[in-house]
């Protein structure tokens, strides 16, 4: 299938593509060069994927067979050119679709897994195109329109192409596919000071305190200036003095610390932030100037506007899935007039100068729930809060029905705002303007929410300040908080485990625990999320099946995780070892009477075609224990056949989109679980189609 060809035909089915074979004539009127219609190019197009399909699936496997038969020079040369000619197709496709396609770069040290990579971030790019294609045809987007600011339309919709609720029955996909661009270069790859994963606790980053009444310990100041940053390096004036504060006190027992405990314990609510303030209606966003700022100067000039202010509203969004620890990846700024959207991914190194401003207790930094934003500013940049204000708190305080900040922009601003951004992949750039406008939402209100909030407090409390006071208590425990690290222990996975409410007998216990232990490892050394390394649902499959085979440990996950497949005979070694642990009696009795798995149905409903921890014992084909080894009986004992109705439902897609070696019926989706004895005499069959046996036949 010559893809790259029909593809250009496709983008220039409107304009004539003579150069291209077939009859002239009929060319007007088809949708591409030999097909009539969509359907004819989508038959031919889905025959030619199954001859292909079925054609790699009789490649010679991996290991000793394929090394034979590359001894042999004409297989050799085949297997290059069509190799070549594959990887420059699938090069062509990659490329059309903007993806990275250093297929054919076999010089570059890229390797088999890189690459591999590269073909699954295309194919999440090419079907994420699909679905938006499709969604498109069926109507969803139709209505769309570009973002309209507010204060145009009542009741006022903020982020309004994406604010539209399902309506009408063609939304069922909405728009949250686009959401998450999986093709996003790792902006880990641009940190000038690397992130640090190691399992030890975490030590502040601080190493200038602005606003300090008790200095910052000298390790901080001495250890950290000299080591990483150049005296003359270009800071703010104001912050230049910082870099000469005491550097030979005491060390070590503060390094942990909060820098700022002396300060905020000793903070005092000024009598002006407790009396009632005189509400300051925001600007409407159309008129409201909103900066990006990507560019340490502009940060350094808006720090010295912060400072002139007596207050301005923060909040943060993070990403957390491509990384150990997570990743703050935006932050937002409001003040009275303006708004800032601050790219933190390559401000990263520099933001730590808007400790001038974050720090000064004369000026409010209003937050709505910042329990996450106070770790997230300690972590990434070495920011700290003297003079919060949490507008979720207060919310509770009041006891209002909701405390959501959607609830809040609704409650006092009739603004109907749309948290579906908020799980977005934040680490797109540049940012589409939907996601900005969704950002700036975050925090253009919330100095006016912080006045509603404040009077309301008061009210309710007939004009007395204690409540409001609690609100500034709750805050400044909040600003107290600490970054801590997740630290690994030979004990970790046990908390994991006892929320699971399963119970795994010692082999499937180890061998969660080695796995947890695995991939805990990987995700810091690969700077992933364990979730990304190995999602728990899986590991709890894989711990709760103990496959035999690697291929088995595959098919414990659907889809399958890159690192899984990378570090495949790694798995299938920690999967022997929990095998080789001795059972308890009463274990081994389990298993008897309750057949293959001793285990309690699962409340979850992520299950894989493979799955078969929910079918009852009756379902279970019996066996004789001495029918059970080699032969059809393990084929079948494993897997097969145990599928409920159900389950068969739920994974029918997903079963049929496999590839497998032998479209027999009766192998489904289980090659997987094929005995090596059952492959070799499928092979042999399979001999007489396969184009490579005919190869040696003529050598
Ligand atoms: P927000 O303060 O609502 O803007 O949220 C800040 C960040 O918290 C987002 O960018 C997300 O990374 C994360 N977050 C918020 N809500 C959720 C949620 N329900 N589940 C997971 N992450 C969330
Ligand atoms: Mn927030
Ligand atoms: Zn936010």
């Amino acid at each position: 299938m010559d893809s790259s060809k029909s593809r250009g035909a496709l983008q220039d089915s409107t304009s004539e593509n003579n150069n291209n074979n077939n009859d002239g004539d009929e060319e007007k009127d088809e949708l591409c060069p030999g097909f009539q219609d969509v359907d004819a190019f989508v038959k031919y197009g889905l025959g030619a994927v199954l001859s292909a399909t079925k054609a790699s699936g009789a490649l010679p496997q991996v290991g000793d067979e394929y090394d034979f038969y590359r001894s042999f020079p004409g297989f050799q040369e085949f297997c290059q050119s069509q190799g070549d000619q594959l990887l420059h197709c699938m090069s062509q496709i990659m490329q059309y679709h903007g993806c990275r396609s250093l297929m054919r770069d076999r010089n570059k040290l890229t390797g088999l897994e890189e690459r591999f990579d590269l073909v699954v971030d295309s194919n999440d790019a090419i079907l994420e195109r699909a679905g938006i294609l499709l969604d498109e045809a069926d109507g969803v987007n139709r209505s769309q329109q570009p973002v309209m600011p507010a204060g145009f339309q009542p009741p006022k919709i903020v982020v309004s192409s994406w604010n539209r609720k399902s309506s009408g029955s063609g939304s069922r996909a909405e728009t949250f596919r686009l959401l998450h661009a999986k093709n996003i270069a790792r902006p880990q790859l641009k940190f000038r000071e690397k992130v640090d994963n190691s399992n030890t606790p975490f030590i502040p980053k601080i190493f200038i305190k602005p606003n300090a009444v008790k200095p910052l310990p000298s390790y901080f100041t001495s250890k950290q200036i000299c080591k990483e940053r150049p005296e003359d390096l270009d800071v703010p004036a104001a912050l230049a003095d910082f870099i000469h504060q005491q550097r030979t006190q005491k060390p070590v027992e503060d390094m942990f610390a909060h820098p700022y405990q002396y300060e905020l314990d000793h903070l005092t609510t000024p009598e002006s932030l407790l009396s009632k303030p005189e509400p300051q209606m925001y600007k409407p966003i159309a008129e409201t100037n909103c900066s990006f700022i990507d560019s340490l100067e502009d940060l350094v000039a808006l720090n010295e506007k912060l400072c002139s202010l007596s207050e301005f509203a923060v909040d943060l969004e993070h990403h957390s899935y491509r990384s150990f620890l997570g990743l703050t990846s935006l932050m937002q700024i409001s003040t009275r007039e303006e708004d800032f959207i601050i790219d933190t991914l390559e401000l990263r190194s520099e933001m730590y100068i808007l400790n001038e401003a974050f720090t000064d207790p004369s000026i409010v930094k209003v937050f709505h729930g910042a329990d996450s934003d106070i770790e997230w500013l300690q972590r990434d940049f070495g920011l700290y809060v003297v003079n919060l204000f949490d507008t979720h708190q207060a919310s509770r305080a009041l006891n209002l029905a909701r405390h959501s900040l959607d609830h809040l922009l609704k409650h006092f601003c009739t603004v109907d705002s749309d948290k579906r951004y908020q799980l977005a992949d934040w680490r797109i750039r540049p940012l589409p303007d939907e996601m900005v406008q969704y950002a700036r939402t975050d925090t253009h209100y919330l100095l006016y929410i912080y006045d509603c909030v404040k009077t309301q407090l008061l009210e309710t409390n007939h004009g007395q300040p204690g409540l409001l006071q609690s609100v500034w208590n709750k805050s400044k425990d909040i600003s107290l908080k600490k970054y801590v690290k997740p630290i690994f222990t030979e004990e970790s996975y046990l908390e994991l485990q006892r929320k699971q409410k399963r119970s795994l007998n010692t082999q499937q216990h180890t061998a969660f625990r080695l796995l947890f232990a695995w991939r805990n490892k990987l995700a810091r050394q690969e700077d992933e999320s364990t979730g990304y390394v190995l999602p728990t649902h899986m590991m709890i499959k894989i711990s709760e099946e103990l496959p035999r085979e690697p291929q088995g440990i595959i098919a414990c996950c659907n889809p399958v995780p890159p690192l899984v497949r990378q570090q495949i005979n790694e798995l299938h070694s920690l999967v022997q070892q929990a095998r080789e642990m001795p059972l308890l009696k009463a274990e081994i009795a389990a298993q008897k009477t309750k057949g293959l798995t001793p285990i309690k149905k699962p409340e979850v409903t992520l299950f894989g075609p493979h799955d078969t921890s929910r079918v009852s014992e009756s379902d279970l084909p019996h066996f004789s224990p001495d029918e059970l080894p080699v032969k059809q009986g393990v084929l079948f004992s494993e897997d097969e056949h145990k599928m409920d109705v159900d389950d068969e439902k739920k994974s029918g897609l997903l079963a049929q989109a496999k590839i497998t070696l032998f479209q027999e019926p009766e192998t489904k989706n289980d090659q997987e679980s094929l005995s090596v004895a059952h492959m070799k005499a499928r092979r042999i069959i399979e001999a007489f189609e396969n184009p490579f046996r005919m190869v040696r036949n003529n050598q």
